[in-house]
């Protein structure tokens, strides 16, 4: 089975080239960071407090979370754009930073690639946690600005600065919460995307993938 794992920080380009690189590859692609924000969702449906660890831990479990390419469902009702707002943006870092939620989530992601037989997978945590021994883990990130701007391109109804901040404070969260905080795994082939083009990123992945059998 052949997993390949993405990780980075948000705006670092991770989407864009792990989805280019599941093209070229001709095998799936899993938006882990979807499923966070799932759960985050729920909790906000729910009128759960998102930082409020138990009611989440005891919710997450029995979600019902469908991630296929370009849709998202939870609990059978389509999810895609709504996942993306800014309430779930804000709330899904608290989220993440439950244990019980990521233990759960984890299991579902490997599950998910053993049912297709191998897949790009992106997220934090996925060549330090998930998924320590694929065969390839690259660790993206930019200059700030540049994932700033990236961000505020896919936005643009929020100001720059707004983006600039609130990217800022996920990424500390991120980084310094006690579960599986987003890191660099040994080992990993790390790219600075901030001048780059998606092809040529995916083409120096590719160099570091011995050919398919
Ligand atoms: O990738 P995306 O920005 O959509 O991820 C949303 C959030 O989900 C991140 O800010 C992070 O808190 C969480 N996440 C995580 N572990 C992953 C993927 C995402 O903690 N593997």
């Amino acid at each position: 089975m052949r997993v390949i794992a993405i990780d980075g920080p948000a705006g670092s380009g991770k989407s864009t080239v792990a989805r280019r690189l599941a093209e070229r590859l001709g095998t799936a692609y899993l938006d882990t960071g979807a499923m966070y924000r799932a759960v985050a969702l729920a909790a906000l449906r729910r009128g759960i407090d998102p930082g409020d660890a138990e009611p989440v831990a005891r919710m997450a479990p029995n979600l019902e979370i469908v991630v296929e390419p370009g849709r998202v469902e939870v609990d059978g009702v389509d999810a895609t754009i709504e996942i993306r707002g800014p309430e779930v943006t804000r709330a899904v870092s608290e989220v993440a930073a439950n244990a019980v939620v990521r233990t759960e989530l984890v299991r579902r992601q490997r599950e998910w690639v053993a049912e297709r037989g191998g897949a790009v997978v992106e997220g934090r945590d996925i060549g330090s946690v998930v998924f320590p021994d694929a065969e390839l883990r690259a660790y993206l990130h930019a200059r700030a600005d540049v994932r700033a701007s990236r961000r505020h391109q896919e936005v643009s109804d929020t100001a720059y600065e707004a983006v600039a901040a609130d990217l800022d404070r996920r990424d500390t969260h991120d980084s310094e919460r006690e579960a599986d905080p987003l890191t660099c795994a040994e080992g990993a082939v790390v790219v600075d995307t901030s001048d780059r083009g998606v092809d040529d990123i995916v083409d120096e992945l590719l160099d570091h993938l011995a050919p398919a059998p």
